[in-house]
């Protein structure tokens, strides 16, 4: 990948100067930050707020391939879904810790691509680096941040707060990343039989940015403060619609019913999905990645937010014994299914 570009060894700089060379232009904007990289430990303070961390680990060949992963995005997302886990807490992101293992065979200038890519995803949701881990690695490239925030004690939302009669919400749309993904698998093959050919990711645009470049939805999180709405529950989907809902539904020991005409998806999700002979309802159930916020709002709140386009109100909580169903727009009713994307089944 950056056989023509300039190569400098990390050996070159150690481990210290690649440390100080990654992190010494990322800049330090929060009150609670009182110690940042440099000392053995950071050193934060929220004074009487509620702490929220969330950690994530992304493994070369597992979650990413660098054959079509540019090393930028790969940054920017490695920190986009960990901050999305917060605010599926309805909280305040502010701080990650970030912790990589390179092959030793990989070029700083490989290395300080995944860096900009972090100090993108910090500048645009504003979040402190204030520390990590550094070491290389002999199975590929491992990245794991840890994502730090607050909420006030009352505005936390968790999974099991959802109550029958409660209204199911999604924001954005969903299908999108997993679509995108299958072209990129397309053109990936393609590339491996004729490396003449280009990839032909003409009109995909919206879909590709989906997959390699998310944005958690901390606007959600603005919207529904403004609107003073606490959700009853929430989550991000990250592993795919059927699969949220029924963490939802599990842990507040609910059922619910949601209608497959509601879902939304994406005119281009929809068109690719049908090429590539997929069903664009299965993509957005099964798919993942969307890092959109699935949730559940009391019907008092209903008026607060039906007018706006960017959340959908799927379908509402039922109770525990009537499971979680989905209507098909043909009115066939049909038990939700997660097949979420599953790290164990290789
Ligand atoms: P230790 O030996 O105590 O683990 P390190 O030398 O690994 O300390 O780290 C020194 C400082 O640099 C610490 O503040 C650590 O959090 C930070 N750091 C190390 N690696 C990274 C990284 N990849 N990204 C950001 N900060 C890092
Ligand atoms: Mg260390």
């Amino acid at each position: 990948m950056f056989e023509n570009k300039e190569r400098t060894d990390i050996a070159e700089l150690g481990e210290f100067g690649l440390i100080k060379h990654l992190t010494e232009n990322f800049k330090i904007r929060h009150e609670s930050s009182i110690k940042g990289v440099g000392d053995d430990a950071a050193v934060l303070s929220f004074k009487d707020k509620e702490v929220l961390i969330s950690t994530d680990l992304l493994l070369e060949g597992i979650h990413f391939d660098l054959a079509y992963v540019p090393l930028m995005h790969l940054g920017f997302k490695a920190v986009q879904v960990n901050l999305s886990d917060i605010y599926a807490m309805n909280g305040i992101a502010t701080q990650i810790t970030v912790s990589i293992g390179i092959s030793s065979k990989f070029p700083l200038e490989a290395v300080e691509e995944i860096y900009k890519g972090i100090d993108l995803a910090c500048n645009k949701f504003n979040i402190d680096l204030i520390g990590g881990d550094t070491s290389t690695s002999k199975q590929g490239l491992v990245i794991s941040v840890t994502s730090i925030g607050y909420a006030e004690k009352k505005d936390i939302v968790y999974r099991n707060g959802a109550q029958e009669g409660d209204l199911l919400c999604v924001s954005g749309d969903l299908g999108g990343a997993y679509v995108g993904l299958q072209i990129l698998e397309r053109e990936k093959q393609i590339f491996l039989e004729n490396p003449n050919i280009q990839p032909d990711l003409e009109g995909k645009d919206y879909i590709i940015e989906r997959q390699l470049k998310p944005e958690g939805r901390r606007d959600i999180v603005d919207l529904l403060a403004q609107m003073e709405i606490i959700p009853t529950a929430m989550i991000d989907v990250s592993d795919g619609l059927a699969s949220e809902i029924m963490h939802i539904c599990q842990q507040s020991e609910k059922g619910c019913t949601i209608y497959e005409e509601k879902i939304p998806i994406d005119p281009m999700t929809y068109e690719t999905a049908r090429e590539l002979g997929l069903d664009p309802t299965v993509c957005a159930l099964n798919g993942g990645e969307d890092y959109e916020l699935l949730f559940t709002i009391k019907q008092d709140d209903y008026a607060k937010l039906k007018n706006d386009l960017d959340i959908s109100i799927i379908g509402h909580i039922t109770d525990k014994n009537s499971g979680c169903k989905m209507i098909s727009k043909s009115s066939v009713v049909h038990e939700l299914k997660a097949q979420g994307w599953n790290a164990f089944k290789l």
